[in-house]
Order: structure tokens, then C-alpha cells, then sequence
């Protein structure tokens, strides 16, 4: 069966025999994948044309709800991806780790665009204030970028490689062309068709190429985002293209890293921590045969923990059945195919020039279930360096397998120095239940890596562990690691955006930002915007109230009601040496003191107050002060029924800007209601 590419809006079959592709299992050959008499640039003109154009238009809300559409789609197709997934060599659990971890991406995505507008673009950050008279000033707006999203992948991961990816350009509202690495694209294909059959996303959003994509890369422009997951020789190469360079394209590299796990000088044996160590650095050497980014391949041990460091992995590792995956209590699949393991092999037989096995070996392999000749099987290989600072294989050479090694230290100025002898790595742990040990670590090595995770006996249960990268975190690294970074929540999306600083009057920056700008035009209309549903208010409208003195007897009643002692709101005498001139009174009165002043007390289509902010007291205010408060509508987000019977509402962000008599500011705060709308259905 020859895979088709999903392109130009059908399904395209590259012409010739094209690249067989294999059942790591078995060896059978499962596919073909062409991509030959394809041109690379009408695919990617087609992106901008027709899936920019569709996606840029929608809101971050719309692109939200689409995404989590398309991930209960994906989650109720499961069992069709699972049963392809085991010829990729992968276990249930890599499997799992896989499909439900790649839907689980697109759910948290999803579920982001919470912390955005309900418009095509945001303002990034808050005003900045530009000239003293107030009628200039400059904000930040994050537009989608109008070209297309080019993801290369590695093979490791055919769907969590996509979906990771595709649900932070879908947000940000750019279309993806997805490249899967050709080995195992017969999964990401077949995820594809389901994609493609749900009409979730629109036309455009995604095209998938099966089989080469040599060229692509003199068509990308300035507009699009490659992002590339692989070996960081072809990244580099792809990176260094002039195409890109000339053009300035974006291009995000994640490539090798020799990833460390260090276990504390603390952790003994016989401390929990030393178990929770062996437990994860095994885990983590046969999870999806060691095929992953994230593997530890440096295993950092207290020179006089060696022995039992060694003895106890290779304990785990010589439990751990190898085989078919299909087979009851196999915990290690196979690699994604014999070419991968040769290279394994290679990189075995490299630093086993330096270092020596300790634990299995590339002779010999038990297998349950199937065959090594055909079979990508091989054997977890735990190796020791006795002289990690004068055999240096260790720290530049990724055999991406079931590969690890234990390299001694003496103290934590040689841990850290191993672990940056990395180059810059995806993730570091450590396992130690003394804080000062981790704050050391902490402070040494993280800025040679994209994460660290300290693991003891109060976060190991709930830990995500060493080799997960999570959706709302950065994913990436330094230095050999590639100096990518995905994911990351809004930092991610914000990697499909144009940030482009804005300068004008506040009321045109209002206008365009959809955000009331300090010192914008206040609209005032004679109804009071507690009486008015959220349709009806409009961006910049201002209650104007009137005054209150405040007095002596305010400040002690609120002191009494609130139990707020606190010297200065109490205690004339305690002033010397504060700024204070006289008894203060709280911040927090003069925040009520502005509701009692702004509220429209009837019942009306304002729901609740839920929160606030951002709250500042900029002003000292004393008994006999006059405030006043102007409260503006400064911003709107109109939210989604959770349950059929919800009311239909949404949130209004209000400026409260509390002043005195002197026309000062002396307290800023913005508070979050929930209005009702008109349209009920
Ligand atoms: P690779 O050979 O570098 O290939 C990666 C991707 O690049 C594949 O999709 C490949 O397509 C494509 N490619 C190669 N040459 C290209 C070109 N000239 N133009 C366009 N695309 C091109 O890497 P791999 O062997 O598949 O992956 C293993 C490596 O990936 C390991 O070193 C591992 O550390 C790294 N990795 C890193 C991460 C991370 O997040 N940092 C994650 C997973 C894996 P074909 O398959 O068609 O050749």
C-alpha cells in the first residue's frame, strides 16, 4: 500500500515505487511513501492562501473549541491508533505515551485559550505610558503571522510528534504542514485521515507530506515558523540554509541531548530517594526502548555509591522482558526499525572504546514473542566510566536507545560540571531530599538546561517524571539541544505571532486594542454600566461617582470590622521612621470605600464580582482626604455555556481609579465582573 500525502486539499499519491517501510516487529514491509513529483511551494503558497485565511479570522475561543473538538474526536478513535502503533515496535505504555499524551496536548491547548481574548489577536503585556501630558503613549498586539507552520519531525513519537506541535500554531490561528519522519509516518498518516475525515478543522490548517521532504526548505519565507525535531546534523544543515538566513525565517531546533539524572549525596541506599532514583533511571532507559529526546544517558552517582547504583539498575533492567509488544508482560518494545538499531549499535561501539558494559550486551538479547533478525530488538545497555572529565564520549555521543551510562563524582562542583559538560541539555534531574543540595544543583546547572526536575519522597508519587515534556511547560534546550523551545502554554503560541509595539493616542490604541489604554477618552452615557448587559457596554464607557471624605471614625471602624491592627492604621505614635505623616487608612477600606462609591445597588444584569486583578495603593490617604472614583470599562471576554441550563454571560474587566481630592490617584485596581447577556439562547 503506497501512503498518500494529504495536500492541496485531497489526497495525493507521490509518483514511483517510493521508500518501503517496515514493522519494527516483524520486518514485514507495511507501506510505501512517495512525496516524489510533489512541489513543496504550492503546498506551502496553499497553506498561506487557504488555511491562514481560514484560521487568522477566527478568535482564539473558536480556534480553543475547534482544537477540543478535534481532541475528543481523536480520543474516541483511540483504539484504531493504538492497534497501528505496536508495529512501530512501541509498548501499550509508549503507546500510550503516544496517542493519549499527543490528545492531551491538544486538550491543554485547548483549554489556553482561556487566557485569551475572544478576538484574532491579544495585546501582550500592559501599556506603557509615553509622554507626561497623557496623549501619547504605546502598547504590545501579537498578530498571527500569515504563513504556515513547517513541522519536521523525528521519528520517536508519529502522533504526540504532530499533535504537540499542531495544537500551539492552531491556537495562535496558523495552518501546519507536518513532515513526520518517514520511518514510522504511516501512524501519523493514519491519524491523519481521521483528522481530515472529521471536518474539524478547516481547509488548509493541516497537509501532511509522507516520504522526503528535501527542498522544502528553499520555499519557507519569512512569514512561516519551521519548527525541526531530529538528529542536530540534519538540523543544522537546515538551519544553515540561506533560504533561511536571508529571509530571516523563525526556525526551532530540537535536536540531541545528553540528558543527566544526579542522585544526591544524600540519597543512600535505604532512603527512599535511592529507590526512586533506580526506579526512574530504569524506567526511563527501556520506556519506548530508550528512543526518546528526553532519556537520561548520564546517570551522575556519588563516587561511593557506585557499586550499588549499578548492581540495583541492572537488577530492574534483568527484569525487564523484552519482545513483542503485543505480548502480555513485555515492558520493552522494539527501536523503529533495523537501520536505527545499526546506528545504536555504532554509537555503542564508540563509547565502548572509552567506557565499558556493565549490563547487557549487542550479541545477545532475549526476545518473547519474536525474532531479533527481523526484529528491531536489542538489549538494555547500562555502561560505567570510571573518568567522565578525561573520557569524553560520554558527553557527546547519543546512541538513542535503551543506552545509559553511570559516571562517578566527588562533590557538587563535579556534578555540576559533568552535567554542563553536556553542552546544554532538554532536562536534568536530581534526586535528593535536602534543599540546600537542590538549590546548589539548581543554581549551577540550570542555565545548561531547558528543564530540571528534583524528585524526593514528598513529589515522587504525583511526579511527571524525568523524560515528560508537559504541554504547559517549555520544551527545548540549549546548546546541543538545538536553543528551541515549544510548548511553554502562551510562550509557545506566541512563537506563531508577530509581536509589533504600538504607539499613539490612548483612545486609538483602545480602539484598535479592544483594551481601555489609561488616559484613553472617557465615554460617558447616561446610564449607569451596572444597569446594562454585556452587549451593551462599550469598551472606555466611565461611571463618574461622587465623593466621600474619609474620617478618623472610617479608619478605626474598618480596623475593628476587619481586625487589621497593623501599627500604622492604629498607632500615631509608632510613625517615626515610616512614611507616613499621620494614621493611615487601610488600602483595603479605600478599595470598599470606591465599591460602596461605584455600585448601582439594584438587581440588575451584573451577576458577581469574582476577583481582582491587579490592586495598587499609590497614595497615602489620611483622615479628612475626599475621594472619588471614575470606573471604566477597560476590557470584555464573553465566555461559553459550561451546562445547557447556564446563564449566557461573560466577564467585564473594569478600571477602578480611586482619586483625591488633589485629582492624584491613590489606589488603581482592576476588578473582574460577570454580566449577563441579552441573548440568552
Ligand atoms: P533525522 O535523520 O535528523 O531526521 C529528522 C527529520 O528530518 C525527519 O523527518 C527527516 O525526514 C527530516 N529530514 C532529513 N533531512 C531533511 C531535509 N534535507 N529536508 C527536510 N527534512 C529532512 O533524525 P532522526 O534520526 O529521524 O531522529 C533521531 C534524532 O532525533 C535523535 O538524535 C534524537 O535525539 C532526536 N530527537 C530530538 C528530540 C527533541 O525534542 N529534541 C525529539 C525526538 C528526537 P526522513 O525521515 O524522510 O529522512
Amino acid at each position: 500500500m503506497k501512503l498518500k500525502n494529504y495536500i492541496l486539499g485531497r489526497w495525493i499519491e507521490g509518483s514511483g515505487a517510493g521508500q518501503d517501510l517496515f514493522n519494527a516487529v516483524t520486518g514485514e514491509v507495511i507501506a510505501s511513501a512517495s512525496t516524489t513529483g510533489i512541489s513543496f511551494e504550492e503546498v506551502l503558497v496553499y497553506g498561506r492562501n487557504v488555511g491562514n485565511k481560514n484560521l487568522r479570522n477566527m478568535t482564539f475561543h473558536e480556534r480553543g473549541r475547534m482544537i477540543k473538538e478535534l481532541a475528543l474526536h481523536l480520543h474516541s478513535k483511540k483504539d484504531l491508533f493504538y492497534q497501528l502503533s505496536w508495529a512501530t515496535g512501541a509498548t501499550k505504555m509508549d503507546s500510550w505515551i503516544d496517542i493519549e499524551g499527543g490528545i492531551g496536548n491538544l486538550f491543554a491547548y485547548s483549554s489556553l485559550r482561556r487566557q485569551f481574548p475572544d478576538t484574532p489577536f491579544c495585546v501582550d503585556g500592559d501599556a506603557v505610558p509615553m509622554s507626561k501630558g497623557g496623549t501619547f503613549s504605546a502598547t504590545h498586539i501579537m498578530t498571527p503571522k500569515t504563513g504556515v507552520a513547517v513541522h519536521i519531525n523525528a521519528y520517536n513519537f508519529p502522533i504526540w510528534g504532530m499533535l504537540e506541535k499542531i495544537a500551539v500554531n492552531l491556537l495562535a490561528g496558523v495552518p501546519a504542514v507536518v513532515k513526520p519522519a518517514t520511518v514510522t509516518s504511516y501512524l501519523t498518516e493514519l491519524m491523519v485521515q481521521e483528522i481530515h475525515k472529521s471536518k474539524i478543522l478547516p481547509e488548509g490548517a493541516l497537509q501532511l507530506i509522507v516520504g522526503s521532504a528535501r527542498g522544502i526548505i528553499e520555499h519557507v519565507d519569512m512569514q512561516d515558523v519551521v519548527t525541526f525535531t531530529g538528529s542536530a546534523y540534519t538540523g543544522r544543515q537546515l538551519k544553515s540554509n540561506p533560504n533561511v538566513i536571508n529571509n530571516s525565517v523563525p526556525f526551532n531546533l530540537e535536536a540531541d541531548s545528553l540528558n543527566a539524572a544526579v542522585l544526591g549525596e544524600d540519597a543512600v541506599p535505604g532512603t527512599p530517594e535511592f529507590d526512586i532514583f533506580v526506579k526512574e533511571v530504569s524506567r526511563e532507559m527501556t520506556v519506548k526502548a530508550g528512543q526518546k529526546c528526553t532519556a537520561i544517558r548520564r546517570i551522575l552517582v556519588p563516587q561511593n555509591l557506585v557499586g550499588e547504583v549499578q548492581e540495583a539498575v541492572s537488577a530492574r533492567l534483568a527484569k525487564t522482558l523484552v519482545g513483542d509488544p503485543q505480548v502480555d508482560g513485555v515492558r520493552m518494545g522494539s527501536l523503529a526499525g533495523l537501520d536505527q538499531r545499526e546506528e545504536v549499535f555504532e554509537k555503542v561501539n564508540l563509547l565502548a572504546g572509552s567506557q565499558e558494559i556493565v549490563f547487557g550486551s549487542l550479541d545477545t538479547v532475549n526476545v518473547t514473542g519474536a525474532d531479533t533478525k527481523t526484529g528491531a530488538f536489542m538489549s538494555p545497555i547500562l555502561m560505567y566510566n570510571d573518568r567522565p572529565f578525561e573520557k569524553t564520549d560520554v558527553h557527546n555521543t547519543e546512541a538513542f536507545g535503551p543506552v545509559s551510562t553511570i559516571l562517578p563524582y566527588n562533590n557538587m562542583e563535579e556534578a555540576i560540571k559533568l552535567t554542563q559538560m553536556g553542552l546544554g541539555s532538554l532536562v536534568t534531574s536530581i534526586t535528593t531530599a535536602n534543599n540546600q543540595i537542590a538549590t546548589d544543583f539548581v543554581m549551577g546547572a540550570a542555565a545548561y538546561n531547558g528543564r530540571i526536575l528534583i524528585n524526593n519522597r514528598d513529589s515522587a508519587k504525583e511526579s511527571t517524571g524525568h523524560g515528560s515534556p508537559m504541554p504547559m511547560l517549555t520544551h527545548g534546550g540549549p546548546g546541543r539541544a538545538g536553543g528551541g523551545e515549544e510548548m511553554g502554554g502562551k510562550r509557545g503560541v506566541f512563537h506563531y505571532m508577530q509581536r509589533t509595539s504600538l504607539q499613539g493616542s490612548p483612545t486609538t490604541l483602545g480602539a484598535i486594542t479592544k483594551v481601555y489604554q489609561p488616559g484613553g477618552k472617557y465615554l460617558e452615557t447616561p446610564v449607569h454600566v451596572f444597569r446594562k448587559h454585556f452587549e451593551e457596554l462599550q469598551i472606555g464607557e466611565t461611571v463618574h461617582t461622587h465623593k466621600r471624605t474619609i474620617t478618623e471614625t472610617d479608619i478605626v471602624n474598618f480596623a475593628n470590622v476587619s481586625w487589621d491592627h497593623f501599627y500604622a492604621h492604629t498607632d500615631v505614635t509608632s510613625l517615626d521612621g515610616t512614611i507616613f505623616e499621620k494614621r493611615v487608612a487601610h488600602g483595603y477600606f479605600i478599595l470598599s470605600a470606591a465599591a460602596g462609591l461605584f455600585v448601582d445597588p439594584g438587581k440588575g444584569p451584573v451577576l458577581l464580582n469574582y476577583g481582582l486583578e491587579e490592586c495598587r495603593f499609590t497614595k497615602p490617604v489620611y483622615a479628612g482626604a475626599t475621594i472619588g472614583v471614575r470606573l471604566t470599562v477597560k476590557e470584555k471576554v464573553l465566555q461559553e455555556k459550561r451546562e445547557d441550563d447556564d446563564f449566557r454571560k461573560g466577564i467585564v474587566k473594569f478600571l477602578v481609579d480611586v482619586y483625591d481630592e488633589t485629582g492624584e490617584t491613590v489606589a488603581l485596581a482592576t476588578i473582574l465582573t460577570m454580566v449577563k447577556t441579552i441573548d440568552q439562547s
